[in-house]
């Protein structure tokens, strides 16, 4: 149940309903936003308890609405937000309606490659600059990043251009060292329920970028981000970036494109697709990407490499620059064609 107070309801009013809440044995969220407070009622009461205090609160002074929640997440949902969440990074508008390009390296190597990636990623008109310097790798062998050195970098390179940044982070210790380089927190697939790292993110302030776990159901991904929500941080943007696959034979992951209408009805943040890690093959990207637009994602975020064959994460799924290039034309015209021109 979601308590929505009028705007310019009292601190006293809004304790009144609390200490209401309480009474009846449940903890009271209070969620205070832009012009006026919300409060969520945790779904412990059964259907007669829940209707009899409904009617209570209707009733009481400062209160505006009542509204029951199906969902276990409440500031993630449309019931508690009804019109779309905007995340606004420097010049760049995630959700406001136009499609929105990150692209770049699964991981920064070197300056000489990500400046490289970097021209091409602006050139080809996309706004947003990615890579990675800490990498979550399946084996620890594997290409590790090129930690605070791959920050300086990025950062070096993102001033360069004027391009906004995202970088993963992953753990909750390192939220200060990434958020002092990057605009974005991304925050990966297997990270998705780390939850002193949501909870970090969540007190930084800065927009993050949730990817969905390969395992995770819709509701879990919603509670993932509520966790950032919940620290008094909006903005949050969730990625679906493929789910584990019945066969791997041909892809790396299943791209659950349905995920984008569902997420659409059911949350008001913005839902970004990434078809790299989604297909695992570079020339799925592509296809992959137009769907993305046409189903109703706010963006994508793709992986480039100057020179994919030599890539040190990642190089089978990494579009070429001509790839890239071709790619933001066809999705500009398809954008024209359907009203959803690119950022
Ligand atoms: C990445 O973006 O390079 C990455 C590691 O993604 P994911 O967390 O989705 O696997
Ligand atoms: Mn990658």
């Amino acid at each position: 149940m979601i308590i929505v107070m009028q705007i310019g309801a009292t601190e006293e009013q809004i304790q009144l309903v609390a200490e209401t809440i309480r009474a009846r044995g449940c903890e009271p969220l209070i969620l205070p936003g832009q012009d006026r407070t919300a409060i969520g009622v945790p779904a412990s009461l059964n259907n007669d308890q829940r209707l009899s205090l409904e009617a209570v609160l209707s009733a009481m002074d400062g209160v505006s609405k009542v509204t029951q929640t199906s969902h276990p997440y409440k500031l993630a949902s449309r019931e508690f937000h009804r019109t779309d969440s905007v995340v606004q990074v420097k010049n760049v508008v995630i959700g406001g309606g136009e499609f929105v390009v990150m692209g770049g390296p699964c991981s920064v190597e070197s300056y000489e490659q990500f400046s490289l990636a970097a021209k091409i990623v602006k050139d080809s008109g996309a706004t947003i600059l990615r890579g990675g310097a800490f990498k979550p790798r399946t084996s620890p062998y594997s290409f590790q990043g090129l930690a605070e050195e791959g920050l300086k970098i990025l950062k070096a390179v993102g001033d360069e251009t004027g391009l906004v940044t995202i970088s993963e982070v992953m753990s909750g210790d390192m939220v200060p060292l990434v958020s002092e380089y990057v605009d974005i927190l991304q925050i990966g697939a297997r990270s998705m329920q780390n939850f002193p790292l949501l909870i970090e993110a969540g007190k930084s302030g800065k927009p993050v970028f949730l990817k969905r776990g390969p395992a995770a159901q819709i509701d879990d991904f919603l509670l993932a981000a509520e966790y950032v929500l919940n620290q008094g941080n909006p903005h949050v943007i969730l990625c679906e970036r493929g789910i584990i696959p019945l066969d791997r034979t041909y892809t790396r992951n299943t791209l659950d494109l349905a995920a984008v209408p569902v997420l659409k009805e059911h949350t008001h943040l913005p839902v970004i697709v990434d078809p790299s890690h989604g297909t695992g093959v570079a020339k799925y990207v592509n296809p992959m990407a137009k769907a993305a637009l046409v189903v109703g994602a706010d963006g994508i975020m793709v992986e480039m490499h100057p020179d994919p064959k030599s890539a040190l994460s990642d190089g089978s799924q990494a579009l070429t620059p001509e790839q890239f290039t071709k790619m933001m034309t066809e999705l500009r015209q398809l954008g024209e064609a359907i009203g959803r021109p690119l950022a």
